[in-house]
């Protein structure tokens, strides 16, 4: 084991965390955790089953009922806030865990996914104690309220690509509204989760109030849904999970929200500024390797410019070369599996055999030892909006890009797909940037810029990207729900 690796996994626990306790999993069975940069394996876990998810959904309600349920919403909110802390001062390593087991440069690591959890964190501890009901004017002699109450357990099911941060995108809300949490983490990326168990169990949480179970989508992620001690599924991941999860969800009528794919068009007009849609075009899809799901995958650029800046795009992407994730100055990481890997160069051979002009990228690259999954960014030109690369959700740095004539076709060529997470426009014409971002049908669209996340702005789907909405206010009333109670004053 190399001293980074040594270094990130100093003290953290390769067992399941449930009801405040680290232990093993009932079956003893386990699995590895590989660095997608080495193809090394850096850490064995823990496959929970389904004997361990009852035994975290006992611990859960058990704390939902007791200590976590008592807490009150001020020393609540005192606790996240501390958590945020504790990540803040944990920072290095939790990013260097990261890095290691998703394979992102850590210069995301460092300077957005892990200070950005600690935000959210300490956003939603102030929203603690600031939820509250409301007085009911009704047709009688009565006094009318409402408590707004959580909901109690809580399964939150997250992928691999932002794996501390989507957990906490979660995590942050639910506990702030008194719900108690099990996480399962994705089986690629289970150990950054497993660190901030530890880090909540330091500042205080009490047991049972957040618990994390690792292992498989099939065994530990199905069990969760089944359960009927469980009373909501967050989930994110891929569109034909979700849909499973909801049909299995409603065997016990479970609360679900749903966070799934995304083909998010990025528009870009004549009259923008170019150099900054360069750049905003090439860093919305190739940033997080494109493994993102609100990545601008379908770039559609007004023909009069198209020409010359897709050029440009290209000119930037050759120089955006794939590199070892732990260093600083790396932009473009590991892909996170070898699966992955394989997935995207089929996409790749699928762009070229519809027809569409393979301008550059989109090959295996050598980095490091030679064995990690790094695949050079590629761009396709010449591309149809009804072709395979531009209808389905490739989640690798692979960019379609498409000309269009008008403000019309840009807008009815982007709503062309199942999916509707996320869409950019750029252009210097202010009727036109909110015109065309009304018509666009997606959760979030950027005008004049990509990617940008705020723990105070709700992020969700439109269509087959799903429903509900995360952080923000908006979160809030996906972790709760409203009881009315009506006192009779006639007698
Ligand atoms: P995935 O659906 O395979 O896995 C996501 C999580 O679900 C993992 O923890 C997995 O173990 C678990 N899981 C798998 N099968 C399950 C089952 N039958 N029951 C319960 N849980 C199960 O997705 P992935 O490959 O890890 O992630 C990539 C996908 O996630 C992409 O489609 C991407 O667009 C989507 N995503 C969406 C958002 C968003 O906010 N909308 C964010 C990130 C990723």
């Amino acid at each position: 084991m190399n001293a980074q690796v040594a270094e990130a996994l100093d003290g953290v626990q390769n067992r399941l965390y449930i009801g405040g306790e680290w232990t093993d999993s009932d079956g003893g069975a386990t699995f590895e955790s590989i660095n997608p940069a080495t193809g090394e394996t850096i850490a064995q876990l823990q496959a929970a089953t389904r004997t361990d998810v009852n035994r975290a959904v006992v611990a859960a309600r058990d704390a939902f009922e007791g200590a976590w349920g008592k807490t009150p919403a001020r020393k609540r909110g005192r606790l996240l806030w501390k958590l945020g802390e504790a990540l803040r001062a944990n920072l290095e390593q939790v990013a260097l865990l990261e890095t290691l087991d998703n394979g992102k440069p850590i210069f995301e690591s460092r300077y957005v996914d892990i200070p950005l959890c600690a935000d959210i964190f300490q956003y939603y501890a102030g929203w603690a104690d600031k939820v509250h009901g409301e007085t009911i004017t009704v047709n009688a002699p009565a006094f009318d309220y409402t408590l707004r109450e959580p909901l109690g357990v809580i399964g939150a099911i997250v992928p691999w690509n932002f794996p501390l941060l989507l957990a906490v995108w979660k995590l942050a809300p639910a506990l702030a509204m008194g719900n108690t949490v099990i996480l399962k983490p994705a089986s690629e990326t289970p150990l950054s989760a497993l660190k901030l168990a530890e880090l909540a169990h330091a500042v205080g949480f009490p047991p049972g109030a957040l618990n994390v179970v690792t292992g498989s989508g099939a065994v530990v992620g199905a069990a969760m849904v089944e359960h009927p001690g469980i009373d909501k599924i967050a989930f994110t991941g891929a569109t034909d999970t979700g849909k499973g999860i909801m049909r299995s969800a409603a065997d016990t009528i479970k609360h679900v929200t749903l966070e799934l794919g995304g083909k998010s068009p990025n528009i870009v007009f004549a009259d923008a500024n170019l150099e900054a849609a360069v750049k905003g075009a090439t860093s919305g899809i190739f940033y997080g390797k494109g493994e993102v799901c609100a990545a601008g995958s379908r770039l559609f650029v007004e023909r009069s410019i198209a020409d010359e800046f897709i050029d440009r795009v290209v000119e930037r992407t050759r120089r955006l070369v794939p590199g070892d994730p732990l260093d600083p100055k790396t932009r473009l990481g590991a892909l996170v599996s070898k699966r992955q890997m394989e997935t995207v160069l089929a996409y790749v051979q699928i762009g070229k055999s519809e027809g569409a002009r393979l301008r550059v990228g989109g090959e295996v690259a050598m980095v490091g030892n030679g064995n990690g999954y790094f695949v050079s960014p590629a761009v396709f030109d010449q591309v149809d909006n009804s072709m395979r690369i531009a209808q389905e959700e490739i989640f690798g740095p692979v960019l379609a890009a498409i000309s269009f004539e008008d403000e019309e076709e840009a807008i009815s060529q982007a709503n062309r797909s199942p999916y509707g997470l996320a869409a950019a426009v750029w252009t210097r014409d202010i009727g036109r940037a909110h015109r065309v971002a009304h018509r666009l049908q997606a959760g979030t669209v950027w005008v004049n810029t990509y990617n940008r996340y705020d723990p105070a702005a709700p992020f969700g789907g439109y269509k087959s990207s799903g429903f509900g909405r995360e952080l923000g206010v908006h979160a809030l009333q996906y972790y709760t729900q409203v009881k009315n109670i009506w006192v009779d004053l006639s007698g």
